[in-house]
């Protein structure tokens, strides 16, 4: 045990921490050696422990003071806990049951204790595996559009959204991991990036002299840099959702901070698209996706359609904050022209989502951290097909951004690429 207390659990260590927490133990039930404890973390960063004891279980999530996926060598504060931590209890109060229900916190341990969900699955590998999720589009509409329009100007006064900004203000070594492996390192030779290789060399060596490319990837980073537009879940990947066909969840909200809107819709976003163009190198007749494939496309067009029309339905009946103030907009001319920039409000957060998602797109590819949904495909030839076809498609994107005025136009791009 380090000097303020915090020491990386393994079963036994938990067993008996667990068992000092009323509200935990009366969940798990029985006495601490009848709890079976797991590890089962498979994300890059921190642990993950499964508990179950004869009435109940639990999830504990631990931050380590380094990132998993690379080792010692790459430190990482254990603070992201405490903003993994506000995160889940503001999500919490946004959205109600669509994140994890959050049993007991401990700072020094930098451990959070929730509900463990079950038989819920990583949404990555049900859509690997070809699974619908019919409830999905309406709870992670409802999501993003509560979680943003609450968390902005448009719903909150300019002292309490400054507060908000102080509180995450501090997330910095979380925000720098995103500003360099999403929005640098892809256009640039770094030592950690990595892809297909040698099927996809001249890709990665073309990104990096491609000069409207890196002037539209470096407006994005400067837009993720200083737009404190609202809390950010900032990870909010298909491996970020556990999920059943009738109940969806949102977790690890570890990278949270205040930002752009457009980057977390444009994650959504960029993880369909990356599992359509991966469909291929998962069927084993030619065709056998295609259900599954049109499901992936109407889905993401639903998911974009039901947010903007929520997230204005909040703005017309939540007006409580100090942007565009009320007394600017009087009458029926006022209510019709603020009408019109509602609009072009949700206009300008679609184009930058389209940029976001061909950011997120392509440092899936290029980067370090990949996705699951290509590197399961087996054949390095066949995976390098559906990876140049989501970079071409992504690198569009994020160039000509106003040739994709619509979800429709990036779903009928995707649908033509292949
Ligand atoms: P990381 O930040 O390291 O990516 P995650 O929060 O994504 O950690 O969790 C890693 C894995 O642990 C998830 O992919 C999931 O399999 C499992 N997990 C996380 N939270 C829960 C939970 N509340 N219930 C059940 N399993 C969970
Ligand atoms: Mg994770
Ligand atoms: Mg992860
Ligand atoms: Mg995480």
């Amino acid at each position: 045990e380090s000097r303020d207390g915090y020491a990386p659990q393994k079963p036994e260590t938990l067993a008996a921490y667990l068992s000092g927490i009323e509200n935990v133990r009366r969940i798990l039930g029985g006495p601490p050696d009848q709890w079976s404890i797991m590890e089962v973390g498979d994300g890059n960063l921190n642990l993950v422990f499964i508990v179950k004891g004869p009435v109940g279980g639990v999830a504990v999530k631990q931050a380590l003071p380094y990132v998993r996926l690379v080792g010692e060598s790459w430190p990482l504060p254990l603070s992201r806990a405490h903003y993994e931590h506000m995160a889940l209890s503001e999500q919490a109060r946004l959205t109600g049951a669509l994140v994890p229900k959050i049993h007991h916190y401990d700072e020094a341990l930098a451990l959070i204790v929730m509900e463990l969900l079950e038989p819920h699955i990583i949404m990555r590998r049900g859509m690997i595996g070809g699974v619908e999720y019919p409830r999905f589009a309406a709870d992670i509409s409802t999501f993003m559009a509560r979680t943003l329009y609450f968390t902005s100007d448009l719903a909150l006064a300019a002292d309490r959204k400054k507060a908000l900004i102080a509180a995450f203000a501090g997330n910095t070594a979380l925000c720098k991991i995103t500003e360099d492996l999403i929005f640098t390192d892809p256009y640039r030779v770094a030592a950690l990036n990595r892809w297909t290789s040698p099927q996809l060399d001249a890709y990665a060596a073309r990104w990096r002299q491609d000069g409207d490319l890196k002037v539209a990837v470096s407006r994005l980073k400067l837009k993720f840099l200083s737009s404190a537009e609202a809390m950010l879940h900032g990870d909010l990947h298909t491996g970020s959702v556990m999920l059943t066909p009738e109940d969806t969840r949102v977790i690890d909200p570890e990278f949270a901070f205040m930002g752009p809107m457009g980057f977390d819709v444009g994650a959504i976003v960029a993880n369909f698209l990356l599992n359509f163009f991966a469909q291929d190198g998962h069927e084993k007749d030619s065709g056998e996706r295609d259900p599954y494939r049109g499901w992936v496309l109407a889905t993401l067009e639903q998911i974009i359609d039901q947010f903007r029309a929520k997230f204005l339905e909040l703005w017309r009946e939540n007006p409580t904050g100090d942007a565009y103030p009320a007394s600017l907009f009087e009458g029926v001319d006022g209510a019709a022209r603020l009408e019109i920039e509602r609009q072009a409000y949700m206009d300008r957060l679609w184009t930058d989502t389209v940029g976001f998602a061909a950011a997120k797109m392509i440092r899936r590819i290029l980067g370090l951290a990949h996705n699951i949904d290509l590197e399961w495909i087996e054949d390095k030839d066949r995976r390098a097909t559906c990876e140049a076809r989501a970079l071409t498609l992504a690198r569009d994107m994020m160039v000509n951004a106003a040739r994709y005025p619509t979800i429709r136009s990036v779903t009928d791009a995707a649908r033509r690429m292949r």
